[in-house]
Order: C-alpha cells, then sequence, then structure tokens
C-alpha cells in the first residue's frame, strides 16, 4: 500500500515524498482514512510508530478546504505534556503541509509569552500547545478557542502521569461542542477509559 491508496491531495504527497517516506507505517494506513472520514479515534500507539503523521497529514487535509481563520481563532488544536514534543509534532506539521496556506505555530511554558501572542494574534489553523501555557494565553484573551474543529490529544497518558488532566478538562470547556477528537495514548489506564469516554464520540479504535 503506498499514501496515494489513503486519499491524500497532491500537496501532501509531494511533502511525503520530500521526507523520503515509502509507504505509511500499520498506525498511518490505519488511522488516515478513519481521521479523513471526520471520526473520532482513540488510539494506542507509543513513539516511533509514525503516529505524528498519522494524525497530522489527515488533520492537515480536512482544514485545507476550509475558511481562513479570524483573529486569534484556532481551527485544530493539537494538546501535548512537553514543549520537547510540541515542537516536534510543530516541526511536522510545517514540513508536510509546506505546500498548503495554513498556518500553524506552536506555543509551551518556560519561555517568553510575547513572541507566541504576536504570533497567534492574527489568527491560525493549527495550534500545538501544553496546557498549561494555552490556558494562560487563553485567559489572558490572546487566543480564542471556540472555532476548534479539531482536538488532538498526543500522548495522553503522559499528560495525565505529568498532572495536566485539570488542565486537560479547563481546555475541553473551551471548545465547542461539535468537534473531532482524536486521543493518542501508549497505555490504556482506568484515567484515560474515562478521559476517552466523556471526550470520545463513537470512536474509530486503532492499535498498534
Ligand atoms: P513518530 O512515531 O510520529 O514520533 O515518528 C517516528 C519517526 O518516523 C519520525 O522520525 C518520522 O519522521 C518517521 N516516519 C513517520 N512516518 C514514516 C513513514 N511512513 N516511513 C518512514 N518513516 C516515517
Amino acid at each position: 500500500m503506498s499514501f496515494s491508496d489513503l486519499g491524500l491531495r497532491a500537496e501532501l504527497l509531494r511533502a511525503i515524498e520530500a521526507q523520503g517516506y515509502q509507504s505509511p507505517t500499520p498506525i498511518q494506513r490505519q488511522a488516515i482514512p478513519l481521521v479523513l472520514e471526520g471520526r473520532d479515534l482513540l488510539a494506542s500507539a507509543q513513539t516511533g510508530t509514525g503516529k505524528t503523521a498519522g494524525f497530522t497529514l489527515p488533520l492537515l487535509q480536512r482544514l485545507s478546504g476550509g475558511q481562513r481563520p479570524r483573529a486569534r481563532q484556532v481551527r485544530a488544536l493539537v494538546l501535548t505534556p512537553t514543549r520537547e514534543l510540541a515542537a516536534q509534532v510543530g516541526e511536522s506539521v510545517r514540513e508536510y503541509g509546506r505546500h498548503l496556506s495554513l498556518t500553524s505555530h506552536v506555543i509551551f511554558g518556560g519561555v517568553g509569552q510575547q513572541p507566541q501572542i504576536d504570533a497567534v494574534r492574527p489568527g491560525l489553523d493549527i495550534l500545538v500547545a501544553t496546557p498549561g501555557r494555552l490556558l494562560d494565553l487563553h485567559q489572558q484573551r490572546h487566543i480564542d478557542l471556540s472555532r476548534v474543529e479539531i482536538l488532538v490529544l498526543d500522548e495522553a497518558d503522559r499528560m495525565l502521569d505529568m498532572g495536566f488532566i485539570h488542565d486537560i478538562r479547563r481546555v475541553l470547556k473551551l471548545l465547542p461542542e461539535k468537534r473531532q477528537n482524536l486521543l493518542f495514548s501508549a497505555t490504556f489506564s482506568n484515567e484515560i477509559q474515562r478521559l476517552a469516554e466523556g471526550l470520545l464520540d463513537n470512536p474509530a479504535k486503532v492499535e498498534v
């Protein structure tokens, strides 16, 4: 099977080719068509499986047909536990989306806020963020989450291990009810199951 069999548009196939990927990994084969259909997803996948491209490619495709975002508005939100992972996901979004005219930014704590505030002000399609800094900037009204169409929780188990459950629940309250939700986790504790049950609508389950 090749990437072109998965229903991805030519601009994304060109970016994939530039990365040198020959064929989709198992998680990509399973996840990409489901996300393109608009399904909610519960995915069990470790780092190194190609999970980032598994959600980033179809997310870019789903946003690529839509309207331009307005001031401060975010259309897809990816939450990650750490700044390193946020930066990595942000880099993937930029690489895979290089032939699409979508904007993305990464925000995380531990660095100055002002460059991040300036970056999100004009509005953006994709925001990759750690939960604490996201809530800080939202509270200061620099970010509008009321138009989010797609939410991704990446490494959800690590986010819970790091004590982010309350922050995640606060973020969920800021999102519109109708949206697509993708939850990626390496492990499935009772706490993750509870989070998934409250978050996901008839999710497709993917395991690798
Ligand atoms: P991830 O599991 O998302 O952290 O990805 C692990 C690594 O696999 C990253 O360095 C990706 O660039 C690489 N990768 C992702 N998809 C593919 C693919 N289809 N073929 C080869 N390498 C890939």
